[in-house]
């Protein structure tokens, strides 16, 4: 599951405005892939982006919990790489295709929940070593509560599912021989997931 325009800063880079309630789509399990791992570039778009993101992992079955009571419900956290094909995107009414290219969806080890304060929650977002995005999870326009809460009032999520929190501004293109790398800190680093870019 994941979440867009959750920025207000990456919503206006991108002409939008915030949205009144969470903006929520799907990218496919077939999309995911570990850290280290090609992003394969399909010869469908020319312009494919990054997109870091703060990942939720749900560690049991939630269903229609209330925002206090989310957190409860949380396993942990990851870094997790949104890969986008912008043109597509722009081109369809809705995202699944922009958005569920197999490859499009890296994700990096989770990250046990317990004693992390999910506002001190940090994004970075590095192409070849040069860092293009950075945010915090207290900038977010809906919370990690809140979106919890929401999804599972809409859909049981079951443990291991995640929720892509969606990504602060800064988002641009990925090359093949690019390397995209999406940096998860609570005030020291706590993990990263790192792939290469290739041609189809
Ligand atoms: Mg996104």
């Amino acid at each position: 599951m994941c979440v867009g325009r959750n920025y207000v800063a990456h919503a206006r880079e991108l002409g939008n405005e915030l949205p009144d309630k969470p903006l929520i789509f799907l990218k496919p399990p077939s999309s995911v892939v570990a850290d280290g791992a090609p992003i394969i570039l399909p010869p469908d778009s020319a312009q494919v982006e990054h997109e870091g993101e703060i990942a939720v992992v749900i560690g049991r079955r939630t269903r229609q919990v209330s925002e206090a009571d989310a957190l409860g419900f949380v396993a942990g956290y990851a870094p997790l790489n949104d890969v986008t094909a912008r043109d597509l995107q722009r081109a369809d009414n809705q995202w699944t295709r922009a958005k569920g290219f197999d490859t499009f969806c890296p994700i990096g080890a989770t990250v046990p929940a317990a004693g992390i304060d999910w506002r001190t929650l940090e994004v970075v977002c590095r192409v070849n070593g040069q860092e293009r995005q950075r945010g915090r999870a207290d900038q977010m326009a809906f919370g990690i509560p809140h979106l919890v809460s929401y999804i599972s009032h809409i859909m049981t999520l079951e443990e291991g599912d995640v929720i892509a929190t969606g990504t602060p501004e800064g988002v641009g293109p990925l090359r093949a021989g690019d390397v995209v790398e999406v940096e998860l800190i609570a005030g020291e680093r706590l993990g990263c997931v790192r792939n290469p870019v290739t041609d189809h």
